[in-house]
């Protein structure tokens, strides 16, 4: 009999499955296009011995030992809310339902509290690494009921990522929590991309630097305060040429970039919380200029190349070059400050309590997001416990004292080329608001009382509602 099910075998159930035949856990697998479980199958080699193929919900459901674990793995939204229901017509109560899906936690909130109600046990787990995570190590978030992770968490641990020998699975709050902090896993992750984007880009564009020599900026790069696994792959993209024109691959990979959701939702999710996840908005807002290519080739045939100076204020390549990368670290703080900034206040709202030192450490290996930076970040919360923003604390606020001049140059550098860098000017933006003792809100709050009445607090005196001068019959 199998240990656990697996529903979906795409990308990601595949590689998760042969992940857990490989660590010996014996997995029931279907998949609704069945000839995609006999290529499987056909390719599992010896690890066939520990996987059971099977060509319906019921077959699956029977070759499972109770009370029973069933993980789907397939595209988000209806394609759960349909195998969720069909498995709950063959599922018996008490056994365990488990989305690893990248689902929006607000449905997975739904879903559980549905299933649960039937008798079921229900979990929402992000899984992080892609098709090489899952296979090799993923990183895992899940979220619901102790009780159930308990359930799982031997094969999910043994399946995970390593880092220091410890296993970077972890059950972080209950219902959505797992799907929430997945989701502003990819918020940040959107960040960091963009940013490394931009700074190609100034490379490219402002010191017409070719793609090979790029890669050996970025090979160098990982090999300091910048290591992760996104600066290790973008040197492996620049380095990489196309086999049929032996041009390099980044000349080919046209400008517009795909995405699905995740980076969206983490920035409707900051929005709805009220917190400033600016980076991550400036990431998910270029992704979705970039796909509107049409657009853009009109705006350059229209509007022309913008006026930009030729000023060089970086200096030469090899000063540029030393300043681009502190200002991508500081860009980096920003973004993940803001990415733990809505964790934290949506731990508050949803009553989760959150461990965002555990979080930290289980983003350490597996994920897209894992780099070095991420364990001064696991060190911090070890420290601190609670942290108000990770900009206004050790090691990261030394940080950008040191790298905050090479930011704003690379910033103005940029915006006197023309080289469009939304997400560092973002982070500038936000690191320069989070340093003002006093802002411009005075006047904000100022027209808001003259059109609204909506009253404002002064400088002076206590009490939140003082009007104007304007104020109706006081001659404004
Ligand atoms: P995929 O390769 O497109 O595979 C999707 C799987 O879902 C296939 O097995 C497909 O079956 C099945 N499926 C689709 N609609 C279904 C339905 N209505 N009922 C039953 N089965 C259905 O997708 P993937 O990349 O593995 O992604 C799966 C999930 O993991 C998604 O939520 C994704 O966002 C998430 N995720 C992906 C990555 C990644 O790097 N790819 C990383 C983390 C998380 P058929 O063969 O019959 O079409």
């Amino acid at each position: 009999m199998a240990d656990i099910g697996l529903v979906g075998l795409g990308v990601m159930g595949a590689n998760l499955a042969l992940n857990m035949a490989d660590n010996g856990h014996t997995v029931a697998v279907f998949n609704r296009t069945e000839s995609k479980t006999d290529a499987f199958m056909d390719a599992a080699g010896d690890l066939s011995a520990r996987l059971v193929p099977c060509r319906s919900l019921g077959e699956l459901v029977a070759a499972i030992t109770p009370p029973r674990p069933v993980v789907m793995m397939v595209p988000a939204g209806a394609a759960v809310d349909q195998q969720a229901e069909a498995l709950a017509e063959k599922l018996a109560p008490g056994d365990l339902m488990i989305d690893a899906g990248n689902a929006n936690f607000r449905e997975t909130q739904r879903r559980t509290e549905l299933y649960q109600e039937r008798g079921f046990a229900y979990l929402g787990i992000g899984v992080s690494g892609g098709e090489e995570g899952a296979r090799y190590g993923p990183s895992i978030m899940a979220g619901g009921a102790a009780e159930a992770y308990a359930r799982v968490e031997p094969i999910l641990a043994s399946i995970a990522a390593r880092y220091d020998d410890e296993p970077c699975a972890a059950r972080v709050g209950p219902d959505g929590a797992g799907h929430f902090v997945k989701t502003i896993h990819n918020g940040i992750e959107y960040a960091d991309m963009q940013m490394i984007a931009e700074i190609y880009g100034v490379l490219r564009d402002g010191y017409d630097m070719a793609p090979a020599d790029m890669a050996a900026v970025f090979d160098r790069w990982n090999g300091g305060r910048l290591k992760s696994y996104l600066i290790e792959i973008t040197a492996k993209v620049l380095a990489a040429t196309d086999p049929d024109t032996g041009r390099p691959m980044t000349e080919i990979i046209l400008d517009t970039a795909g995405q699905k959701g995740t980076g969206r939702w983490s920035a409707i999710e900051a929005q709805d919380l009220g917190v400033p996840a600016t980076v991550i908005e400036a990431a998910v807002a270029a992704r979705s200029l970039s796909a509107r290519r049409d657009l853009r080739q009109t705006g350059a045939a229209r509007l022309g190349a913008a006026a930009g100076t030729a000023s060089d204020p970086l200096g030469d390549r090899d000063s540029a070059i030393g300043r681009l990368e502190r200002a991508l670290l500081a860009g980096k703080i920003a973004a993940y400050a803001q990415g733990f900034d809505v964790m934290t206040q949506a731990s508050d709202v949803w009553g989760w309590n959150l461990p965002f030192g555990t979080i930290a450490r289980i983003w350490r290996a597996g994920c897209i997001i894992r780099s070095v930076f991420l364990d001064d970040i696991a060190r911090a919360y070890a420290e601190a416990g609670a942290i108000d923003n990770l900009m206004l604390v050790e090691p990261f606020a030394a940080m950008l004292n040191e790298a905050e001049a090479d930011l704003r140059a690379v910033v103005a550098a940029a915006v006197a080329q023309a080289i469009p860098v939304p997400a560092l000017s973002s982070a500038l933006a936000y690191l320069d608001t989070m340093r003002s003792a006093r802002t411009t809100a005075n006047l904000i709050q100022g027209q808001r009382d003259f059109f609204g009445a909506h009253g404002f607090q002064r400088t002076d005196r206590d009490g939140d509602d003082f009007h104007g001068p304007w104020a109706m019959g006081l001659g404004g």
